[in-house]
Parts: structure tokens; C-alpha cells; sequence
């Protein structure tokens, strides 16, 4: 096996008679507590993208030196996936799903199967999946290779009542993404609401899914782009979901290709880092380096991700 972090979880894999993903070279969960919650951060693997849909609103030469003073590269740049697992008050549930494996472009995605059944995590024994919004990077998990199967037929599926009435009609006038993806997300979106209508379970602002797992409604990357946040005696979390970027830190105004709409998104993102340095709860988001566990600083304008303890 070579030390390239890519999984091989092939026929010897069978042969051995292993859990599927059992073998990988490294687990790619990272498990903590937040108070009585037990939290685990589940990696999905990584997606390509094209560097420039990190800073829309930048000059191309002043993003090519701000990736480069973030050691990102100029052309494409690895987009990690973090999901997140938690259990609170006897509920399981599952916070976005990641890419899935529908989209066979993307050979380095589409893990999260594999790992929760590694990390002994049974399909059916989750309670409730909480999605931050429909685009396919967060909901691909749950279409395709037999997943809706597996899960329990009375699964709840939390989503803001804004981003589920969103992709009836999207509007995809502000965003700027590479030519095929609109469509992509399109029918990813529309096949979710089709396959899981009757396990939705829509909520205006917030929703408390269990005992100290609160989804909140923020706006801006999409609509109903939600938040979880976790608070158990004097521990706090924040996933965010897609709110905050790699390069968000140095330069939270800077436009994603993928908000809907932009303005709102970095006035969103500011206030979360803001509110997050200030009362020094722990941030995990989707697309930051896994597993993304961090304090947010700040100094004026300018944010920091601190990497938090892992303490197993
Ligand atoms: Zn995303």
C-alpha cells in the first residue's frame, strides 16, 4: 500500500473478510465531546476544484497571491468534505452526507458510507439527518448505491422550510460556478426532494433535534442554508457548514462561486466568526482541511482557525 492517503478498499478487502473500509490507511474520523454529546467528524474525501471559484469578486492576480500565501494552489484545489455524527438524548443523527457515489468524476469522494460502517455506525441506527443545504456535496450521500434502503423508514430529514421551497424554482443568477454544475445540483436537489418527501421534516428559523442540537436557519449560500449548533453544560460547537471556506479566514468578504447570494453570505459568515472568537466555541465546517476542529481569533478584520486538542 503506498502513503498517498488514498483509500484502497478493493477485492482484498473481501478476500479478508474485513469491513468494508475497515483496511484504509488511516481511519478519517475524529471523535470529541461537546459536554454530553459525543461528536464524530467523518471525512467523505476530498473534491477538485477550479481555484478561482474561492474569490469571485477578486482581481485574478490578487487571489493567485492569497492562495499562494494560504500554500493553495492556483489552478485546482483540493475541496475537503467533513460530515458530522452526533448523539444526544438517545437520537443518532447525521449532519450533511457529503458527495456520494453518483458522480463518478469525483473518485476521491463519496467515502462516508464506507467510514460510518467502519466506525461501526450502522445506517439504521440513524435517528435523524440534519442538512445544512440541497446542494450535492451535502446531500449526494443519501441518493444512489442503495443508501435510502438501509436507512429506517421512519427517518426524519430536518431542512429549512426556505431551502426545500428554494429548489422548487432556484435561481442561479448570482452564482459562478463551471459550466455543467447548475444542472448538476438541479437534478441532485430535485431527486433528493423526490426520493425523501415523505421523511421531511421542514422548520421555519430553528429547530431543536435533540437535547442541545439546535439547526438554525442563516441564509445566504442558499436560502435556507442552516447551522448546527451544539451546547451541553458549558461546551459549546458551531458547524457551519458552508458558510466559511479555507480561504475565508484571511478573507472572509471574498465571494465563493457556489452562494447564491454573495453579499449576504460574507455579512453571515462575519457575524458567525465574530460571534464564535467571542464566546470561544469550537468551529467545524464543511470544506475546511479535516477534521477542521477549531477556536476561531481575530485581530480587526482578519480571522484565525486555531486547531483544537484532540484529546483520544
Ligand atoms: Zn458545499
Amino acid at each position: 500500500m503506498s502513503l498517498d492517503n488514498i483509500s484502497h478498499t478493493g477485492s482484498h478487502t473481501k478476500a479478508a473478510g474485513l469491513t468494508p473500509g475497515a483496511d484504509e490507511l488511516v481511519p478519517s474520523r475524529y471523535a470529541l465531546r461537546v459536554g454530553e454529546i459525543d461528536v464524530l467528524v467523518v471525512s467523505d474525501g476530498v473534491m477538485p476544484i477550479a481555484a478561482q471559484v474561492l474569490g469571485t469578486n477578486v482581481d485574478p492576480a490578487v487571489l493567485k497571491a492569497g492562495l499562494n500565501d494560504m500554500f493553495l494552489p492556483p489552478e485546482v484545489v483540493d475541496w475537503p468534505l467533513n460530515v458530522v455524527v452526533v448523539r444526544s438524548g438517545g437520537r443518532t443523527i447525521l449532519v450533511d452526507a457529503g458527495l456520494g457515489v453518483e458522480f463518478p468524476d469525483f473518485p476521491r469522494a463519496g467515502r462516508l458510507a464506507l467510514r460510518l460502517e467502519a466506525a461501526g455506525i450502522d445506517l439504521a441506527s440513524v435517528t435523524d439527518v440534519v442538512l445544512t443545504h440541497l446542494h450535492m456535496d451535502h446531500v449526494g450521500g443519501l441518493l444512489g448505491d442503495g443508501v435510502k434502503d438501509r436507512l429506517r423508514p421512519d427517518l426524519r430529514v430536518h431542512v429549512a422550510a426556505a431551502e426545500a421551497e428554494f429548489w422548487e424554482s432556484p435561481d442561479f443568477s448570482r452564482v459562478s460556478m463551471p459550466r455543467p454544475i447548475p444542472g448538476v445540483l438541479r437534478r441532485a436537489a430535485k431527486q433528493f426532494l423526490n426520493e425523501y418527501h415523505s421523511q421531511l421534516r421542514t422548520f421555519e428559523t430553528e429547530y431543536e433535534v435533540a437535547p442541545g442540537v439546535v439547526v438554525r436557519r442563516t441564509g445566504g449560500h442558499t436560502p435556507g442554508h442552516s447551522v448546527v449548533r451544539l451546547a451541553s453544560g458549558s461546551d459549546r460547537l458551531t458547524f457551519a457548514g458552508d458558510l466559511v471556506f479555507e480561504v475565508g479566514f484571511d478573507h472572509p468578504d471574498w465571494h465563493n462561486g457556489f452562494e447564491h447570494d454573495p453579499e449576504e453570505t460574507a455579512r453571515v459568515r462575519v457575524r458567525l466568526l465574530r460571534e464564535l472568537a467571542a464566546n470561544r466555541e469550537l468551529l467545524v465546517a464543511t470544506h475546511l482541511s479535516f477534521p477542521s476542529v477549531c477556536h476561531v481569533a481575530v485581530d480587526g478584520d482578519v480571522f484565525r482557525c486555531v486547531p483544537a486538542v484532540w484529546d483520544y
